[in-house]
């Protein structure tokens, strides 16, 4: 502080460094106590008056600037929340998975150990699942995945054709 007062002080008077006795009346450079302390006093409040709030301004602005920029790094907060706000984000995935099952649930499997559309969950049986030669269930299951291939992609990158 002391050191931007002074730094002050020498542009306004170059002979600020420059001592002169309080007796000397000759027109040779320097300042005498009294004048520097005078010239100090003047510069002090420029200094806190017009000067160190601008400098406690920028320091906001930079703090605001960090917080920004952290706030928008990739993986920062602002990105995760415009991520997740996104037409194809998790919850859309989400949400065309329990579209998926219910289609899947809606055609219908069969009850084959290895069923094509779903696994039963009760009783099985071992014949072999017959599901995938019915061209009605097969198209409609083939539709219903690629409405889910769609959805996860777009969840990965965005919309997207696919
Ligand atoms: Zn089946």
């Amino acid at each position: 502080m002391a050191d931007r007062i002074d730094s002050l002080c020498m542009t306004w008077r170059h002979d600020y460094g420059l001592h002169k006795a309080d007796d000397d009346d000759s027109i040779s450079s320097g300042m005498t106590t009294a004048e520097r302390e005078s010239l100090r006093r003047k510069m002090t409040q420029i200094h806190a008056h017009h000067i160190a709030p601008l400098e406690e301004r920028i320091r906001e602005l930079e703090r605001d600037k960090a917080d920004w920029l952290k706030a928008n790094a990739p993986g920062g907060w602002i990105d995760d929340l415009r991520r997740a706000s996104q037409p194809g984000s998790g919850g859309a995935l989400a949400k065309a998975l329990a579209m998926y099952d219910s289609m899947r649930d809606g055609i219908g499997g069969c009850t084959d150990g290895g069923c094509v559309i779903k696994r039963p969950t009760g009783m099985r049986t071992n014949g072999g699942c017959k599901c995938a030669t019915d061209k009605y269930k097969a198209q409609r299951m083939m539709y219903a995945g690629q409405k889910l291939a769609d959805a996860a992609r777009a969840s990965l990158d965005g919309p997207r054709e696919g």
